[in-house]
């Protein structure tokens, strides 16, 4: 199929002159040079499904265009038909959408992204060209099967230079800016949070393809709701957007020899487009996506944004191998298949990366994008991926450069104040692009990996740098495979300097493991097996996924060991210590040890009893009473460590619910922690090393009213006993203080329980 390609259009303007160009009839220009065109100077030949037909304009719509326009949009001067071809009008299409371009906020904005992808069809009805959606999915029942309108598009009828055209009778001609302009996908966008109304669009880069066409809309639009963060982007008007949306029509296809994969139980993969099972009143999952990977098979191509030459050409980046590190994400995914299944390059300059055509890695040159994605274009029939495409921003080698060094002792405390979020999404319109909190990335990682932690020193920087690279293109590459997250991967590692760091590269692993991983993990290899079909079996080894997160405290991001536990005491402890012993506090400090603590009461919330403990023994281990002061403490030691102790004490009973982090129900009361916890409670209270505050202490009455106990009953009552005895004895502030403490006391447990 072939119509009007891009170089011959060139090659046309070129040739003709302005005049000629854009003094076409049929045009409602009043322009004195207005006068048709020869017949010839469309240089259009009706032979395929869709042809594009080249459009007069006036000189003054050009000029108002090439004004409004300059420098925005690639030539102002497209103006264009679209003729299909009747005969064509019944056959199943791909319509794809690409949100290419967006402001105000780009990327953030959901641009460098797939909308989603429909099976259309067409029907001329009523001096329109409608566009049904006709996926074969939605059949209610033998009597109920609607059609689904997506677009229209207003039939052209008085364009004289085409009507002229040999077999133009067999086309219908459609004006392809002047649809509703509410475009589905566009729509879609909004439609989560708003009604989003087109206010001007015009289209624009028609090409053909070996299967069908392509082409943009540039549109301007408003929504009901304002956007705060406009004005960021220089954008004055929060109620304005405006875009670039790639659109591609090609012929319907299934691969050859696709045999689709039933959704397992356990969601190791990306869900396919779900599916009404006729006449039931039910609706099913038909399968995992997944490419059509079989032996033999031409390796699926990954072209690299040419963008890429530019930051390996920076002399920051000049050392390091930075398309290889890049390709190496893509291609070591062929060690899991056992044959060639992926190849990767670096495009040509007039590579566009909305191409339907083609997989693209948008390697972004904006060093100031913490994220990365990948997202694909799915036949919804069958869940066959056809394409898919990869974000990924220069901060991950601006960053790899920053954090890694070659001796392993320089590794630590580089603060960050945009912490690097590796965020990823399926690739469906309206999916949030942050599902990291940023605060917890923040806790954990203001003041670096502890350096003790620090594994991997025996790779150059250069190596480092690069693995960093590469995993994390592995890690989007996975996904555009059809694997989900696995934030279990962690747990295989044993702890031992040879163990393996993770069995997934799927995790969110800390930068020194993630090092570790820039071949598939051992979980990977099976997961990719059973999907593809080269294996029977489903993976074994420990799996958990995003929404495990919200349940399992094991199933967490940037954790390390078979037992988390101590890893996450670790981190606490390291900053602990350092506020027990420094007296300069950094302004990181509250926000960090607040996630910390969280981090660690995770477990003592919902961990299984021994764990429980473990985590409750482990965070107070160094601040209960009574305190043992090292030698050499300085002379804050003891309110530094009483103020720890209340803080975990309060985060675990007191504090708002919302401060909690992932896990915010309340312990459960077992007989061991809740003997432990008083016994702690009881020490702080009565002040039996000498270093507990009013503060604390009252809160410590607070605590064991709400916990609504026997032994916080009876931990009161002894409270209240010692204290009268202590009054005679005090005098001055510790007096009033002690009395206002008795009465809180006596207040509590009048009556105690509630
Ligand atoms: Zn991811």
């Amino acid at each position: 199929m072939h119509g009007w390609k891009w170089s011959s259009r060139r090659r046309w303007l070129g040739a003709a002159s302005l005049a000629v160009m854009l003094t076409t009839a049929g045009c409602e220009s009043t322009a004195p040079e207005a006068a048709e065109a020869p017949e010839a100077a469309l240089a259009v030949s009706l032979d395929g499904a869709f042809v594009a037909v080249p459009r007069a304009t006036s000189t003054a719509q050009r000029q108002q265009v090439e004004q409004q326009l300059s420098g925005v949009v690639e030539d102002a001067g497209t103006h264009f038909y679209l003729a299909i071809k009747r005969s064509e009008l019944n056959q199943k299409w791909f319509l794809s959408t690409f949100f290419k371009q967006a402001h105000p906020g780009g990327v953030l904005y959901g641009a460098g992204a797939t909308l989603g992808t429909r099976v259309v069809s067409f029907q001329e009805q009523n001096g329109k060209l409608f566009v049904l959606d006709v996926d074969d999915r939605k059949k209610l029942s033998d009597l109920f099967d609607p059609q689904i309108l997506v677009e229209a598009y207003p039939v052209v009828t008085d364009y004289g230079p085409f009507n002229r055209l040999r077999g133009s009778d067999q086309y219908v001609l459609v004006d392809p800016s002047a649809g509703l302009n509410r475009f589905g996908a566009v729509a879609d966008l909004y439609a989560w949070s708003t009604r989003f109304q087109t206010e001007l669009s015009f289209a624009q880069r028609f090409r053909t393809l070996s299967d069908g066409i392509s082409f943009e809309q540039v549109f301007t639009g408003y929504s009901d709701l304002p956007d705060d963060l406009a004005s960021e982007f220089l954008e004055p008007n929060g109620y304005r957007l405006s875009g670039t949306l790639a659109l591609s029509l090609r012929r319907y296809k299934e691969g050859a020899g696709y045999s689709p994969t039933p959704m397992p139980t356990t969601p190791f993969y990306f869900e396919g487009a779900p599916r009404l099972i006729t006449n039931s009143g039910a609706w099913q999952e038909v399968a995992a996506m997944k490419w059509n990977v079989h032996p033999g098979m031409k390796p699926i191509p990954w072209l690299i944004t040419p963008s890429v030459l530019k930051l390996q050409n920076d002399p920051r980046f000049q050392g390091y191998d930075v398309v290889g590190a890049v390709k190496r994400g893509v291609e070591n995914w062929n060690q899991a298949f056992g044959f060639k299944v992926l190849e990767a390059r670096v495009g040509d300059a007039g590579l566009d990366f909305a191409d339907d055509t083609k997989n693209v890695i948008l390697f972004d040159t904006d060093e100031g994008m913490p994220f990365a994605f990948a997202n694909f274009r799915l036949n919804p029939n069958t869940s066959e991926i056809r394409g898919a495409s990869v974000y990924l921003p220069a901060m991950w080698l601006v960053l790899g450069d920053e954090v890694f060094d070659s001796d392993p002792g320089a590794f630590a405390a580089q603060p960050k104040s945009a912490p690097p979020l590796r965020l990823s999404w399926s690739g469906m319109a309206g999916q949030t692009l942050c599902d990291l909190d940023l605060q917890q990335a923040l806790g954990d990682r203001a003041t670096g990996t502890p350096s003790t932690l620090a594994v991997g020193a025996a790779l150059t920087k250069k190596q480092k740098v690069e693995a960093y690279l590469t995993h994390v293109v592995l890690h989007e590459i996975g996904h555009t495979l059809g694997l989900r997250h696995n934030f279990a991967g962690s747990l295989v590692d044993d702890g031992s300097p040879t163990s393996v760091r993770s069995s997934s590269v799927m995790d969110y692993s800390l930068d020194d493991d993630a090092i570790q991983v820039t071949t598939p993990g051992a979980y990977d290899v099976q997961a990719v097996r059973y999907l593809y079909g080269m294996d029977s079996g489903l993976p074994t080894l420990p799996f958990c996924t995003d929404q495990d997160r919200a349940t399992d405290p094991r199933c967490a991001t940037y954790d390390r060991g078979s037992n988390p536990i101590p890893f996450r005491l670790y981190y606490f402890n390291d900053l602990a210590q350092r506020y027990l012993t420094t007296e300069q506090v950094p302004s990181y400090f509250d926000a960090a040890l607040s996630v910390r603590i969280n981090k660690v009461l995770d477990f003592v919330r919902v961990g299984p009893a021994a764990s429980q403990l473990e985590a409750y023994q482990g965070i107070l281990a160094s601040v209960r009473p009574p305190l043992a002061l090292p030698p050499g403490a300085p002379a804050f030691y003891g309110a530094r460590a009483d103020d720890i102790a209340l803080r975990v004490l309060s985060r675990l009973y007191l504090d708002p619910v919302r401060q909690r982090g992932v896990f915010s129900g309340d312990a459960p009361a077992t007989p061991a922690l809740t003997a432990a916890i008083i016994a702690d409670v009881r020490g702080i209270l009565l002040n039996v090393d000498g270093v507990r505050g009013y503060r604390s202490r009252r809160a410590m009455v607070d605590l064991l009213k709400q916990h609504q106990t026997l032994a916080a009953y009876s931990a009161l009552r002894e409270a209240r006993e010692v204290i009268t005895a202590q009054l005679p004895a005090l005098a001055g502030e510790e007096r009033l203080q002690s009395e206002d403490l008795l009465a809180r006391i006596t207040s509590a447990l009048s009556p105690y329980f509630r």
